[in-house]
């Protein structure tokens, strides 16, 4: 089901959904993955055009005039967004497409996609959050606090995605994601 489909993966900074993309992206390389825009600073090893396509606010703001994003938000004081020429291009190929987005993003994304489907990373708790938005080591304090609260938020309203997946053990989420994307339609009917 995952063919010529938009898939959108979201859930709260820290939760592990980069190390969870990388592994899907390595077992489908099928798979297209769409590289964001931000305005945000790179961290240290990241990569323009791999990681991120990182733009001054300016060039983002004429972006979103000129209609290039699929959809963007404002997060934790940065811009994100998806470029559009890309993904259409790769749908209109008939690959599955995916975006890792923030919850603003996931709902403009739902409004004009509608067969896209959303998935939702949970962490086990916030306590574990916590611990490893702190222990990846790449944000100020200011930074954590405010990723910490937007994650409360998002958390919230997990229950409109399709699915919600607990990354807990990353083989045990990876398989819960494959299962859903992977499964003919078919072999779901009851
Ligand atoms: P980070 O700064 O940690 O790389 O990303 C912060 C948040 O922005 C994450 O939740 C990430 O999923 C989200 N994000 C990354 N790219 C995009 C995008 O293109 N659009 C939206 N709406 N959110 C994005």
């Amino acid at each position: 089901m995952a063919k010529g489909r938009l898939i959108v993966l979201t859930g709260p900074s820290g939760v592990g959904k980069g190390t969870l993309l990388r592994s899907l992206l390595q077992r489908h390389p099928d798979l297209y993955f769409s590289v964001s825009i931000t305005t945000r600073a790179p961290r240290p090893g990241e990569v323009n055009g791999q990681h991120y396509f990182f733009v001054k606010r300016a060039e983002f703001e004429r972006m979103v005039v000129d209609n290039e994003l699929l959809e963007w938000a404002e997060f934790a004081g940065n811009c994100y967004g998806t470029p559009r020429r890309p993904v259409e291009e790769q749908i209109r190929q008939g690959r599955g497409v995916v975006l890792e987005i923030e919850l603003e993003g996931a709902r403009q994304i739902r409004r004009n996609f509608p067969n896209a489907f959303q998935i939702f990373i949970l962490p086990p708790s916030m306590l574990e959050l916590e611990y490893r938005l702190r222990s990846r080591g790449q944000d100020s304090e200011e930074a954590i606090v405010r990723r910490l609260e937007r994650a409360k938020a998002e958390i919230n309203a997990a229950d409109e995605f399709d699915i919600r997946v607990i990354n807990d053990d990353i083989n045990k989420a990876l398989d819960q994601i494959e299962a859903t994307l992977f499964t003919p339609v078919e072999s779901l009917a009851v």
